[in-house]
């Protein structure tokens, strides 16, 4: 991997402006940082609220970014082969996943699963266990390779738009998206794709990091690899306007479910003023408990 300054010249070179998910490009940026001090503008949509990344890799570099860099930067430490890791992130499927991915299915549905992100398939696991037909997804060749041969799930490799091909097609009756539609340049393309694969009464599960939910770790929460930073409201508000429905939430956890309701609603950028400004307080209260009083505490002697 390259060192960190030789990487944030390579990423000052392959970036690109970009509107919000709603067309607009008014927006106002915010006072935020990569967790890596690489180069991005984190900004809030003044048509919607949405925050996304204003300025970021470019979608030629981007596929680029995940196979020589991504695993480097951000899983250094950690190694699929490492028992401890494959244990917790098979607990954590099976505890915090399965339970509430299929807490909506109904009995008789056919009971065919699919994951779109699935890096080794730690989350399939439990699903393949309980009998469902279990099929992931995944562009990291060595990460595929690793549960094909470890968990013997149906892993595959996604080449072109495979995802989106006939066999595929309504094929499903949940689908998984864990962690991965915050890394989406466009995340409507996505959510599009993914709905054309569920069956008529299927269901998406998604986890996502909400801006709420950050914690003291504000450093940690804004980085390269996310182009998106939804908060509940704007993710239900994508949802419904791509035509779901919130059948279910977490959002203490940022976890969703959501099953297709056949009609889109009006486009986000007409949410209106209200849900602007309370995206602006919302962002300014956590930038304010998590930045701005642990450093006025600091300064006067009491942090
Ligand atoms: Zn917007």
């Amino acid at each position: 991997m390259a060192d960190r300054s030789a990487l944030r010249d390579l990423l000052d070179r392959h970036s690109e402006n970009r509107p919000c998910i709603c067309g607009s490009t008014t927006r106002l940026p915010l006072p935020v940082e990569d967790r890596h001090n690489l180069g991005i503008e984190v900004c809030l949509c003044l048509s919607c609220g949405h925050i996304y990344v204003g300025r970021g890799l470019s979608e030629s570099f981007t596929p680029i970014f995940y196979e020589k860099h991504y695993r480097d930067l951000y899983y250094g430490s950690e190694d699929r082969e490492d028992e401890a890791v494959k244990q917790r992130k098979l607990k954590k499927a099976a505890e915090i996943v399965h339970p509430f991915a299929t807490s909506r299915q109904a009995d008789d549905s056919g009971r065919r699963v699919a994951e779109w992100g699935c890096s080794s398939g730690w989350n399939l696991v439990p699903f393949r266990d309980a009998g469902w037909t279990a099929v992931g997804f995944d562009y990291d060749v060595n990460y595929v390779a690793f549960g094909i041969e470890n968990f013997g799930l149906d892993l595959r490799l996604v080449e072109g738009g495979e995802h989106t091909s006939p066999e595929n097609r309504g094929a499903y009756d949940l689908i998984i998206l864990n962690h991965v539609l915050e890394h989406a340049i466009d995340p409507i393309q996505m959510l599009q794709r993914l709905s054309a694969m569920l069956s008529d009464s299927g269901q998406l599960y998604i986890g996502l990091p909400l801006i709420e939910n950050m914690d003291s770790s504000w450093y940690g929460h804004f980085h390269i690899a996310h182009n998106h930073y939804f908060s509940a409201a704007s993710f239900e508000r994508l949802a419904r306007h791509l035509g779901f429905r919130v059948l279910d939430s977490r959002p203490e956890v940022g976890d969703f479910l959501l099953t297709r309701a056949g009609r889109e609603t009006k486009n986000p950028a007409l949410a209106g003023p209200m849900e602007v400004f309370s995206s602006i307080y919302a962002f300014y209260g956590l930038w304010y408990s998590h930045r701005m009083r642990p450093a006025i505490a600091r300064r006067l002697g009491q942090g």
